[in-house]
């Protein structure tokens, strides 16, 4: 339960879905923990964290928008002013759009890139310097089964998610002596707020009803034919931050029912 005690973290894109979770786990795990993303409560220990007023765990929020370089940087600055050190970095914040690529808008394509990949690139840089002096450090960033196998109508996001599965191994071999990991998790299909988004997306572009998009293309994709749940994507991340996965840096590691295996 203790297992991050005295440790900070940073989860980007955590006020809704897999990031919520993930904060969840690392703040029972004992981890002090900046949330971020849009709609945070004013009560956040109690209302998103679940946290009792007498928990050790403090939280803090930062309202900074992944596709602003600049508040990137402040929210890092908020974290170690919050917290002392910034030593775990969760890059999770992620939007989708689904679309023919003839009619894909490209002012969506700018935000897919720009907070799906361009964020990690600019939220790693500030945070690691710091990591870097305390000779330890964990990022981790929420890619997908898209960051290894790509779909049609989706070309924005499996390009920033093949993106970031490479920023991840690059990251991970640069900062390797240094006592800092780097990996991806790369879930299959959770069902979240950006999920429930695509589906009139996926609809009007592959021509189907709401009930053939949930069994034949996301449930279908999916050889155990379930839903991953956020639960299960928090539980990685934690391991990932544990002494167990200390030798563990560059990797990608599916949660997907199987998806990527065929
Ligand atoms: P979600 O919509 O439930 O949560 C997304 C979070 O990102 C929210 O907190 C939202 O406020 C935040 N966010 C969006 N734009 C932002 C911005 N500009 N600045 C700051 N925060 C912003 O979605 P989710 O499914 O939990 O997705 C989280 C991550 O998991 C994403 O990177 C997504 O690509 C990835 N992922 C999701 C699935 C899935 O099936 N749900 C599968 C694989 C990967």
């Amino acid at each position: 339960m203790d297992a991050l005690t005295g440790k900070s973290a940073i989860v980007t894109g955590s006020t809704s879905g897999i990031g919520l979770a993930i904060a969840r786990a690392f703040a029972s795990a004992g981890a002090n923990v900046v949330i971020n993303g849009f709609g945070a409560p004013a009560d956040i220990e109690k209302e998103r964290l679940g946290i009792e007023t007498d928990f050790k765990v403090k939280a803090a929020y930062s309202p900074a928008d992944m596709s602003k370089p600049a508040e990137i940087a402040e929210m890092v600055v908020l974290g170690h002013k919050a917290f002392g050190s910034v030593d775990i970095l969760v890059n999770n914040a992620g939007i989708q759009f689904v679309s023919t690529i003839e009619e894909f808008p490209p002012e969506k394509w700018e935000a897919i890139i720009a907070i799906n990949l361009s964020s990690a690139f600019y939220s790693i840089r500030a945070a690691v310097p710091a990591m870097k002096k305390r000779g330890w450090g964990r990022i981790i960033n929420t890619a997908s089964a898209h960051s290894l196998v790509a779909s049609p109508f989706k070309s924005a996001y499996v390009s920033a998610k093949h993106g970031i599965a490479g920023l991840t191994k690059t990251v991970a071999l640069e900062l390797a002596t240094h006592k800092i990991t780097c990996n991806c998790i790369s879930p299959g299909y959770v069902w979240t707020p950006l999920v429930e988004r695509q589906i009139p997306e996926t609809m009007k572009a592959r021509n189907l009803t709401k009930e053939q998009v949930i069994k034949d293309v996301l449930l279908e994709a999916q050889p155990t034919k379930e839903f991953v749940t956020s639960g299960q994507v928090a539980a990685m991340a934690l391991f990932l931050c544990s002494d167990h996965a200390a030798q563990i840096t560059g990797a990608n590691y599916t949660i997907d029912g199987g998806w990527t295996a065929e």
